[in-house]
């Protein structure tokens, strides 16, 4: 039935004229293609068949019909999209049924496109959930086709990000793609309404994160396989330090104790303890997990605390490498033990290892660090990982041990090499500037540790915490390295996190995003695809985004480190990833708002008549006039803090403060910002006023 099916179709499409090779979806204002779904489709089919329809209603003014395969009319549509595993694609010849996990097929035959992939038994709620462990090889099927037949593009969260050509007809020629995402995991942490603070609507910050997570579906964002890492033993202290204080860091004070917060604690790396203790827990939580849908990997999550290593055993040390850091190192060589109690105990920072969150700025230049690292703890931190492999995998053959290269033993090992069956998780020691110095340094030490034998790399930056929601993009010099790192080990992309200031860095968080799927495609090409949405106005639209850049551009790691430690608030230096807002005085001048507004004006005039565009445009002064309130109010800020007791300079804070809450409660429907997650920064670091709302009823 389905075979003469096929045959009729076949001989309709020559009767009304139609080359073999091409296949009208769309002419004379009338669809010659209808989309097929098989009898019983899957969740993702059925998403796929969404989402052509929506896109479809936007280029062509109205809707495809969408059939199940059972009762296709082949006399009404002389062409075919056929979606998924119908059988029409099994007797096509298609791979149906064979695909791996998240591989997709464009291909045409005869007057059917088939649009196909590994679903495996994914439901329509998984699919549509961009954070699930999925696999939605039809929908990127769909979406492969309206990207590269149609020329869509997704440029951030709401209407205005999607650009949809218009068209009279499509007719596509031969074509035969099949690909499978190239990174096991592309992931940002973050993205959920967490601190209600910031949006003035429930509806609004529903709507906002409801479209962020559209927008991450479509740029193909995703895993299929869950890798559970990150830092692992915050609650150690509380539940071992009574019976077994040997597992904890040895103190300069010759005690083992947290130097700071017991959930900071870091671990005496060099007990076997340790490792038998790790493994037992994992083994516990393996007998729980294994027996789940989509089972994580079975690797034992070595991730330290989010702290400096600090043990200084004996035992430690013998792990060490050769680092002549060591012996000029206070912390290390013992100078520092006489007054460690008083001096440093319970502190934030210590000044030669005073890593990790903003370490890169408070760390001085001294003769025992460069003011960039400090001695390096790699050896121990690899050989630790390797033992925890090597007892895990007695009793499971495909245990592996899965730790970091982070913090103080982020360089390269120096003598132990990295087992086979350990994974390294590559956080680079920044976020902002990606000055030359960063380059290099980046290649340096990714480059350093294939060598020493980590062969499979995850590569877990913290790039996009980067200002704040502030105008920034340096995507132009971190994109190089991430295809430097995929083509030297990277499987996997974890990225802290999602800040969604989805109109100040448009340009930079597209970049970034569409990179994980495809981390050879750079830069370039990720301009071309923003300015493809401002039509006449392009070419002046680039040149605000290049504006944007050079700002970015003009710092060097020492400069923004004496930018913020000119603007410490709350014990926090300014210009960390949490305190952005600090350094919004200095970040920016004057000059640069007056400039940007102007090239956005003069891209409105250009627009003409072109609504789109001009929405598009509207968009991006969102953002940029958001940030020149923000600064306002710190310069208003920090005016009656070298003032306490003038009233006037207490009623211009007052009065910034509100104006830039006001803004924002104007725009907040427009997915400008993810306004909850700045807000609550600018509460906890900067002091500004915001209410946590008691009201909201989003959970
Ligand atoms: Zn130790």
């Amino acid at each position: 039935m389905i075979r003469m099916h096929i045959a009729f179709a076949l001989a309709a499409a020559f009767a009304a004229g139609a080359v073999a090779s091409e296949l009208t979806i769309f002419a004379d204002g009338a669809y010659k293609a209808d989309i097929v779904l098989p009898a019983a489709p899957n969740g993702v089919e059925k998403l796929a068949a969404e989402e052509l329809t929506y896109h479809f209603r936007k280029a062509f003014g109205k809707a495809p019909e969408v059939v199940g395969e059972d009762k296709v009319d082949a006399v009404r549509h002389p062409f075919h999209i056929y979606l998924g595993t119908t059988k029409a694609a099994t007797a096509a010849g298609l791979p149906v049924g064979k695909l791996a996990d998240e591989e997709h097929v464009v291909k045409t035959v005869g007057s059917g496109l088939y649009l196909l992939g590994g679903d495996g038994d994914t439901t329509y709620d998984e699919a549509v959930d961009w954070k699930r462990v999925a696999m939605r090889g039809t929908l990127y099927a769909a979406y492969d086709f309206l990207e590269n037949e149609m020329d869509v593009r997704w440029l951030w969260p709401g209407e205005t990000g999607e650009v949809v050509p218009k068209r009279a007809a499509l007719v596509v020629g031969a074509l035969d793609r099949r690909a499978q995402e190239p990174l096991l995991v592309r992931f940002y942490y973050g993205g959920g309404y967490k601190v209600k603070t910031g949006f003035a609507s429930d509806e609004n910050a529903q709507a906002f994160f409801r479209e962020q997570k559209r927008l991450l579906l479509r740029q193909r964002l995703g895993k299929r396989v869950d890798i559970r890492s990150g830092h692992s033993f915050a609650q150690w202290w509380k539940n071992y330090h009574e019976k077994h204080p040997e597992y904890f860091n040895l103190l300069p004070n010759g005690k083992r104790m947290p130097h700071r917060t017991p959930t900071l604690c870091t671990m005496c790396v060099s007990e076997p303890g340790v490792w038998k203790q790790r493994v037992e827990e994992w083994r516990r939580w393996w007998a729980n997990v294994s027996r789940q849908r989509h089972a994580p990997c079975p690797w034992v999550n070595c991730c330290e605390n989010d702290s400096p290593a600090l043990c200084t055993c004996e035992r430690c040390r013998s792990w060490d490498g050769p680092d002549p850091r060591f012996e000029k190192s206070p912390y290390w060589n013992g100078s520092m033990a006489k007054d460690f109690d008083e001096t440093w105990l319970g502190r934030k920072f210590t000044p030669d290892i005073g890593l990790s969150a903003g370490g890169r700025w408070v760390l001085p230049r001294t003769p025992w660090s460069d003011g960039e690292r400090a001695a390096s703890l790699s050896d121990r931190y690899v050989r630790f990982y390797n033992e925890v492999a090597a007892l895990a995998k007695q009793y499971n053959p495909e245990a592996k041990a899965i730790g970091y290269a982070y913090a103080n033993y982020i360089d390269p090992p120096l003598k132990t090499r990295v087992g086979a069956d350990t994974v390294i998780i590559f956080v680079p020691r920044s976020y902002f500037p990606y000055d030359d110095e960063e380059f290099a340094n980046f290649r340096k030490q990714w480059g350093g540790w294939v060598k020493m034998g980590a062969t499979r790399m995850v590569y877990r930056p913290n790039y996009m915490l980067a200002c704040g929601n502030h105008p920034n993009d340096t995507a132009r010099r971190i994109l190089p390295d991430f295809a430097f790192a995929y083509t030297n080990g990277m499987f996997a992309c974890q990225q802290d996190s999602l800040t969604g200031a989805w109109s100040a860095q448009a340009m930079h968080l597209y970049a970034m995003t569409r990179a994980m799927r495809d981390p050879l495609r750079g830069y370039e090409k990720a301009r071309a695809d923003m300015l493809s949405g401002f039509g006449k106005a392009a070419g002046t639209v680039n040149r605000y985004f290049d504006m944007v850049e050079a700002n970015s551009a003009r710092w060097t790691s020492e400069s923004y480190r004496q930018m913020g430690m000119k603007n410490i608030t709350r014990d926090d230096v300014g210009g960390t990833f949490r305190n952005p807002n600090a350094v919004l005085g200095d970040f920016f001048d004057d000059r640069f708002f007056s400039d940007c507004y102007a090239i956005l004006d003069e891209a409105v005039r250009e627009a003409a008549d072109d609504a789109a565009v001009k929405a598009r445009i509207e968009f991006l002064r969102k953002g940029l006039r958001d940030t020149e309130l923000g600064r306002q109010c710190r310069i208003a800020q920090k005016a009656r803090a070298a003032d306490p007791n003038d009233t006037a300079k207490k009623a211009a804070f007052a009065a910034a403060f509100k104006a830039l809450v006001d803004y924002r409660a104007s725009v907040e429907g427009d997915f400008v910002c993810d306004y909850s997650f700045h807000a609550n920064w600018e509460r906890l670091f900067v002091g500004w006023p915001h209410k946590v709302r008691k009201d909201s009823q989003l959970r």
